[in-house]
């Protein structure tokens, strides 16, 4: 896929124009206030499909409770996740963590200094690695994430769907390697990603107030609204989805009000923390699921919310009911000590990495996808 580029290439002025407006208006994060591998990191591990308003806040707890790679590669799996809370797909944080445990052992707790050595570090893509080595050690390494993507479309005024391809993204990438700073590479990619979330955004750009005007094919030829063009739709599939709310025995003083939530192994939402959830097989009936999940040891009752919650995730249409599961006193099971709950997820074939029975008020706050919070405002 070929990208009209070529004013970009025989005039970096835009890259000065770009790189005077970063410094003038770039948002006030702590992380840029004093750069450090760590901190650039553990930010960048934080904002991937998370807002800046979440991950701000939720940064600062981080690197309080852990200020180094030391404390971060000890952390136990509990306040890992209480930090973690809200941020979704736990798995990136077991990977900081696996990633912290590499550098300390194998590297004597000294962070790689190159982009292929970061490669090396559990957890860490060509993305990161870009990031990373081009802000705190200088390496032009472009990256390119969706901002980028639609900015350099804009600038090129690229219509065509090719763009959404492997092929597409590799000319990207192309474009931005072709222009980043030598001398400041990093303070360019955070300029390209910066212009693109808050200048050059999907649906409003403002380009009255846009450094790059000049440059930009897109809005010279009064075709901003079609660059970049939208992904193609995809086919819908339905799904039937039942959400499992567990409920403590009366027995369990204190603990009635707990909410089991499951880190998810895979299928929907696979990482993140949330309620289990049980799809359907085609053909099933959702009170069919209800009647074997009667049957299962340490179960008391069963109930099934009428109400669906209708969501979309990628090209999947999801109509869930809320499933919930009173769990029977422990006098009342005679089987064994075995975890009632890890029982009932296997028979049900919900495959998960861990559970924890949380109270109301911090299940809120655990919850980061929109799913488990539409599921939320259901049973609450
Ligand atoms: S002029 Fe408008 S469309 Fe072009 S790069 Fe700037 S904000 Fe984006």
């Amino acid at each position: 896929m070929h990208l009209n580029s070529i004013h970009l290439r025989n005039n970096r002025e835009w890259v000065n124009q770009l790189l005077s407006w970063y410094d003038l208006y770039k948002r006030d994060f702590p992380w840029r206030r004093n750069i450090s591998t760590y901190h650039t990191w553990i930010c960048e591990v934080m904002s991937q499909q998370t807002t800046m308003a979440v991950v701000v806040p939720r940064f600062q707890a981080f690197v309080e409770t852990l200020p180094d790679l030391p404390a971060l590669a000890d952390v136990s799996d509990e306040v890992l996740r209480e930090l973690w809370a809200g941020l979704g797909y736990y798995a990136r944080a077991r990977n900081l963590r696996a990633g912290a445990q590499y550098i300390v052992k194998e590297r004597n707790g000294c962070f790689p200094e190159s982009y292929e050595d970061w490669l090396k570090v559990p957890g860490v893509g060509p993305y990161t690695a870009s990031v990373i080595a081009s802000i705190c050690f200088s390496i032009p390494k472009a990256c390119v994430d969706g901002n980028v993507i639609r900015v350099i479309a804009r600038l090129t005024n690229c219509t065509s769907l090719g763009l959404w391809t492997d092929e597409g993204r590799l000319a990207v990438q192309q474009v931005v390697d072709a222009s980043i700073e030598k001398e400041r590479p990093g303070d360019f990619n955070q300029a390209m990603m910066e212009l693109g979330a808050t200048v050059c955004q999907k649906q409003s750009p403002d380009c009255l107030h846009c450094p790059i005007q000049n440059y930009c094919l897109a809005y010279s030829q009064m075709n901003v609204g079609m660059c970049p063009p939208n992904k193609p739709r995809k086919d819908f599939v339905d799904v039937r989805v039942l959400a499992l709310q567990f409920h403590r025995p009366t027995s369990d003083s204190g603990m009635q009000d707990h909410h089991l939530l499951v880190e998810r192994a895979s299928g929907f939402l696979s990482g993140t923390l949330g309620f289990p959830l049980l799809r359907c097989a085609p053909g099933r009936s959702p009170e069919s699921y209800v009647e074997e999940l009667a049957k299962c040891s340490g179960v008391d009752q069963v109930f099934i919310e009428q109400q669906s919650i209708l969501h979309t995730i990628t090209n999947h249409r999801l109509n869930l009911n809320v499933v919930r599961v009173c769990l029977a006193s422990h006098d009342s099971v005679h089987s064994t000590d075995a975890d009632p709950v890890a029982e009932i997820l296997e028979s049900c074939r919900i495959p998960v990495g861990s559970s924890i029975w949380v109270s109301k008020s911090h299940a809120r706050k655990s919850l980061a996808s929109s799913l488990d919070r539409k599921i939320w405002e259901k049973i609450s």
